[in-house]
């Protein structure tokens, strides 16, 4: 099994920690999926079984000057070229500006989107329920899992979840 896999995220919520936890290696590409727009590799997961290509897909996030429609069409059709999305929050900082844009933008694709809240070694987890509801009500997650990108907590199973979807 082989896939892309695109992480997308606010700045600062452990996606460049969660992809030094995983990766082991960086090296050539060998799936055979087509991908037609130059996507940024930030580095391949590779084990006996499955080979996951992390991507960079730049543009989704709410820009800080207007972008046209024509670069936004860009970024959405990036994010449609990948077999998963993985949107990473912070536990501890809940919904936050640039959330309501990103989903936006996450409901004109097909792509499935996982919801990957980080750095739950920072908060209850009686705190936890109440944020999963909430981003439940805005967008159907293909799944929810929360992760200490730092310590390692359900990293295993997130990368189990992550190939049943190449
Ligand atoms: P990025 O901007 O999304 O790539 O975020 P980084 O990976 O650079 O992480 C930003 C900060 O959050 C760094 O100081 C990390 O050490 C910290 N961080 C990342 N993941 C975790 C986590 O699971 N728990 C805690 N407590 N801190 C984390
Ligand atoms: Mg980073």
């Amino acid at each position: 099994k082989s896939g892309f896999v695109s992480i997308i995220g606010r700045p600062n919520v452990g996606k460049s920690t969660f992809l030094n936890r995983v990766i082991g290696q960086k090296i050539a590409i060998m799936s055979d999926k087509p991908q037609t727009t130059r996507n940024k590799i930030q580095g391949v997961y590779t084990t006996d079984d499955a080979q996951v290509i992390f991507i960079d897909t730049p543009g989704i996030h709410k820009p800080k000057h207007k972008l046209g429609d024509f670069m936004m069409k860009v970024a959405e059709n990036a994010l449609k070229e990948v077999d998963l999305i993985l949107f990473m929050i912070n536990a501890e900082e809940g919904f936050g500006r640039g959330d309501a844009f990103i989903i936006e933008r996450l409901k004109k694709i097909n792509t499935p989107v996982f919801l990957v809240i980080n750095k739950i070694d920072q908060v209850h987890p009686d705190d936890l329920l109440p944020l999963i509801e909430q981003y439940k009500s805005l967008y159907e997650f293909a799944e929810i899992v929360p992760i200490s990108a730092l310590q390692g907590n359900n990293v295993e199973t997130l990368i189990e979840q992550i190939k049943k979807y190449l």
